[in-house]
């Protein structure tokens, strides 16, 4: 062990305390400097390695070895070498050769340290980045399942897939994803679509479940890819819909019951209110002799009122019907469509000395053919009839197309709506005018509506009161019951 005292604790003095720490086979007994603050006499202090602002103070230990005098003062070397002629001294340029070893070392290891504590650093963000990810997953109330490269094999399966199946992670890690689902072949169907466009958003599948239940979810699903943009699985997400799906189903019944009690009332209602509307009329032609005037007017009301009972009667049959019968989709053209609802009103155009103007180029839509021309007669219908008294009616029917999507409109220049109505008017027996001025029973706007949705369409209405309405109808080009895939 070569023992060492060094003088000068600057930046080549601290280098070189520890260049010679790091070596097994020497030891510092101390090191001095004039300046109390340098550098290398902190470093020391630290170490617990004695230190002084007077070099002298070492000379008289027996155990030094060596004496590296790493200051510029040549004349210190020379009075130790005088003082301590047995004690090797190193000094001169062979100590500045030392000094820049020592310094290099000395911001090499700086460098180490820096690169330690940096590397040190970016783990612990990695780390913390890591964990925060896993936790979002993890806590996620949706199900999130990853697989591997087959497209196939489960990586990952949180907690929210567990609650949701009933199977726990290490339960499913490394099966094959395919068997979760109610439908064995539907994992493929959804791989090739997948295949199709990349990603697939809110598809509805069902799931099956450790206790054999079914569940619905709605699944989005995409792949994972490395840097390079290859495929390294699969990450699925999804929502359990079961609840939701079953109040659908028991909406779904309850309207068909009420439909289908409304449709038996209503039917039921048609034959005694015929006798009265029939016989009310037999009173008036054939006993109105016998009657004085305030008979006839009672007997004129009844007859009134019965006619007004079996037009809602036979519109709310309408509306029932149209959501009993099936609808039919093909392909039809808008105009003939428009032409046959026109035809069905010329009667009341011409009585009004009303046009029509029918763009010349409404396209083939794929609709059912006598719904749609049902619901083109009642908005032409209802432009007459809400026409203005100053003018006669001007109806213009056009079509634009969208993406996706036709946009019919019914444009006239009628009384007009006032805005805040324009939701009210499509809900049933909503009517904006009383019967003494427009007859009618407030069901109109509601078959309309109904027919639209049918078609996986949309209807609403732009208007302006003493100028006009106009009434849109968005259809899809693929109304829903046509489409493969539902990718809304
Ligand atoms: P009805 O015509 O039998 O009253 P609708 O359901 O067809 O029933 O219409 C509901 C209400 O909307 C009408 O009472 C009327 O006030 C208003 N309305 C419908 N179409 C028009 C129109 N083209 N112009 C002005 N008001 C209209």
């Amino acid at each position: 062990m070569t023992k060492i005292l060094i003088i000068g604790a600057g930046r080549g003095g601290a280098g070189m305390l520890s260049l010679v720490s790091d070596n097994k086979d020497s030891e510092v007994i101390g090191i001095a400097d004039i300046d109390g603050n340098a550098e290398g006499l902190k470093i020391a202090r630290k170490l617990g390695i004695p230190t002084s602002q007077d070099y002298r103070v070492f000379l008289d230990r027996r155990d030094i070895d060596l004496i590296m005098n790493l200051t510029d003062e040549n004349k210190i070397s020379e009075e130790i070498r005088n003082l301590k002629p047995g004690i090797e001294v190193l000094g001169g340029t062979t100590a500045r050769f030392l000094w820049r070893i020592a310094v290099n070392h000395k911001k090499q290891q700086e460098e180490k340290t820096r690169l330690a504590e940096n590397l040190e650093k970016s783990n612990q963000k990695l780390f913390r980045l890591m964990e925060y990810h896993k936790n979002i997953l993890e806590h996620s109330p949706d199900m999130i399942i990853t697989t591997d490269r087959d497209m196939k094999t489960i990586l990952y399966f949180n907690s929210g897939a567990e609650k949701m199946l009933g199977f726990s992670s290490s339960d499913m890690v490394g099966q094959y994803v395919d068997t979760l689902y109610a439908n064995e072949n539907e994992r493929e169907s959804i791989l090739h679509l997948l295949d199709k466009s990349g990603s697939l958003t809110n598809h509805e599948t069902t799931l099956r479940t450790k206790d054999n239940r079914i569940i619905h979810i709605l699944l989005t699903i995409s792949y994972l890819k490395d840097s390079a943009g290859n495929r390294t699985g699969t990450i699925g997400i999804s929502k359990n819909i079961t609840r939701i799906k079953r109040l659908e189903n028991q909406l779904k019944e309850t309207n068909l019951e009420l439909e289908s009690f409304v449709y038996t009332v209503s039917h039921d209602l048609k034959a005694p209110l015929r006798a009265i509307h029939g016989f009310s009329g037999f009173l008036i032609e054939d006993y109105k002799d016998r009657l004085d005037d305030e008979g006839k007017q009672f007997l004129d009301r009844i007859k009134e009122g019965a006619g007004m009972m079996k037009a809602l009667i036979d519109d709310l049959l309408e509306l029932s019907r149209v959501g009993r019968a099936e609808v039919n989709f093909e392909s039809f053209s808008s105009k003939k469509i428009v032409d046959k609802a026109l035809s069905s009103n010329k009667f009341q155009l011409d009585e009004k000395g009303g046009r029509v103007h029918i763009e010349s180029t409404l396209p083939e839509v794929l609709c059912d053919k006598v719904r749609m021309i049902q619901l083109f007669a009642n908005l032409i219908n209802n432009s007459i009839k809400y026409s203005s008294p100053d003018r006669p009616p001007i109806i213009q029917i056009a079509c634009r197309e969208t993406a996706g999507e036709w946009v019919f409109t019914v444009e006239d220049n009628g009384i007009g709506i006032k805005m805040e109505h324009k939701k009210k008017i499509f809900e049933i027996f909503q009517r904006l005018h009383p019967s003494e001025d427009y007859d009618g029973t407030g069901i109109g706007l509601t078959i309309i509506k109904k027919i639209v949705t049918l078609h996986s369409g949309k209807v609403w209405v732009q208007s302006e009161v003493g100028k006009g309405s106009t009434f849109f109808i968005s259809l899809p080009k693929l109304p829903r019951k046509q489409r493969k895939r539902d990718f809304e």
